[in-house]
């Protein structure tokens, strides 16, 4: 394939690619075969403390060019993403597997972040004020937090790397940034755009790696990294928090999720359906935004659960570069296996399958799109992050039993309801301990608007107008007057 033989395959460090110091390189394999795509770099240690002294000795000049000259680098970047968007979304789905058309979606969200943040860049304000005494001035200002270490996920190769790099070119912050081992050929095509678009050399560095721990903990403890922004799993966040508390690193930290989708009894049950569809089946349930449990009314839910298998057979699973493709292969094995575990316990404890639910044969990590009801409370399922084509299918009788059982969990990144009520609406939305709430839509991913969780689900928020603020800190200057 073109698209991964023209990509860079090494670490990108001080504005050159360059070969891991050990020579070894790791594999990037393709989930709808199993196959190998090619090799690229894989760091060691060495190589991550190497980028992190390109991030040191770049920040001073690079927080001291011109707003306006940062905004234009990331809007020059996001004209050259929109005009290779085929290129970038193949490339995507040949390293994670998501059908063509979600990931030229991908494509478009991802690009989104640099024109937004080209937005913000030349917007980051001040205060100046009187203190009660009369006499002092207080002049408050913002400069960058310093070089940044990004670390990302597989599932958005390339958006999960702009959502964070926007904001951080934005403010003048330099960065090494770790993508996910199975997806990096994203994030080194996204280097490339952004040197064509005249980003300077080692402003960006990024270091491509097996040995995730090995590299980034001595990064963290070494004392030059000032920020964190991790985006992946509540576990590994928790060590990383914890590694930033030795040295006070600032984190923002966007973990997991078990978001619960609640239809009421007056839902539209077209909207509801339809939005169900996208909050599970968006990225093929990989996304720590999809709706992890589902509770319907009573009243409806022999409706609903008999519309929603209806069209989730309806789908059609294979390779996501095939047209007509609806379902890509999950990640990988493990992936899959951890779907088909849930599927198989919650069965176990008598759920029952309206659809999918059985492992298919041949090469590739295929799940096919699955509803589950009548789940025990006991089930694994219940709170355990799916990220796959399940849906779990639960009923309430109370707008008060529905909000706790939603809330009834560590995590609470995003939720979503479906009512024609607007009161009702509102109070369970007051009610949910969710950072995002969908109402009567199964997406609520917008780069103008702040994304995160409350609860363990993480710390922070990214894009939106508060987005910029991760990477600031404020200074305050005392100036008194004389009489
Ligand atoms: P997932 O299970 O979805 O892969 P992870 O939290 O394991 O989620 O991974 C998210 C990102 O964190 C990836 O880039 C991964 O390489 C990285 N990562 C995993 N473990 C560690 C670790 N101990 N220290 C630093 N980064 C890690």
């Amino acid at each position: 394939m073109t698209v991964v033989r023209d990509v860079p395959k090494q670490l990108f460090i001080g504005g050159d690619w360059q070969d891991a110091e050990s020579g070894r390189t790791l594999s990037v394999d393709d989930p709808a075969t199993g196959e190998e795509l090619c090799q690229v770099a894989d760091a060691s240690p060495a190589d991550g403390r190497r980028a992190v002294e390109a991030a040191v000795a770049a920040q001073a000049a690079w927080a001291a060019t011109a707003p306006r000259v940062r905004s234009e680098i990331l809007r020059r970047a996001y004209d050259i993403i929109i005009a290779r968007t085929e290129d970038l979304a193949l490339l995507m789905t040949l390293e994670m597997g998501k059908p063509l058309a979600e990931a030229r979606a991908e494509v478009a969200y991802a690009a989104e972040f640099f024109r937004w943040f080209s937005e913000e860049a030349v917007r980051v304000d001040g205060d100046m004020m009187t203190a009660p005494d009369g006499r002092n001035r207080l002049l408050v200002t913002r400069q960058p937090v310093g070089p940044c270490l990004l670390i990302t996920p597989w599932n958005f190769p390339l958006a999960m790397g702009t959502r964070k790099i926007g904001p951080a070119i934005a403010a003048g912050c330099t960065i090494v940034l770790k993508p996910a081992p199975q997806t990096p050929l994203s994030s080194l095509a996204l280097a490339e755009i952004l040197t064509e678009a005249g980003l300077p050399a080692g402003v960006l560095n990024i270091v491509t790696t097996t040995d995730a721990a090995g590299v980034v903990e001595p990064l963290l403890r070494g004392g030059q990294i000032r920020k964190l922004s991790f985006t992946g799993s509540t576990q590994v966040g928790r060590i990383l928090l914890a590694q930033c508390a030795d040295t006070v690193i600032r984190t923002s930290m966007e973990l997991g999720g078990n978001a619960p989708l609640i239809v009421f009894a007056d839902a539209d049950l077209d909207v509801a359906v339809e939005g169900t569809m996208v909050a599970k089946m968006r990225n093929m349930g990989e996304s720590c935004c999809a709706a992890n449990r589902i509770f319907v009314h009573t009243s409806v839910a022999e409706e609903f659960a008999s519309r929603l298998a209806a069209r989730m057979a309806a789908l059609t699973v294979g390779p996501g570069t095939e047209p007509g493709t609806d379902v890509g292969p999950l990640i990988d094995n493990a992936g899959r296996s951890k779907a088909h575990d849930l599927v198989r316990d919650a069965v176990k404890r008598g759920a029952t399958v309206l659809t999918g639910g059985e492992l298919p044969e041949g090469p590739g990590c295929f799940y096919p799109p699955t509803v589950l009801t009548g789940i025990a409370p006991d089930s694994a399922i219940i709170d355990t992050e799916i990220f796959g084509p399940v849906a779990a299918i639960r009923t309430f009788e109370t707008e008060d039993e529905a909000v706790a059982a939603a809330n009834d969990t560590e995590f609470g990144l995003a939720a979503y309801l479906f009512t024609q009520n607007l009161d009702r609406a509102l109070r369970v939305a007051e009610r949910l301990e969710s950072g995002m709430i969908g109402i009567n839509t199964g997406l609520v991913s917008n780069p103008a608007a702040p994304f995160g969780g409350v609860k363990q689900s993480g710390l922070g928020r990214e894009g939106g107008r508060v987005g910029i603020d991760e990477f600031l800190e404020y200074k305050y200057l005392a100036v008194p007057v004389g009489a």
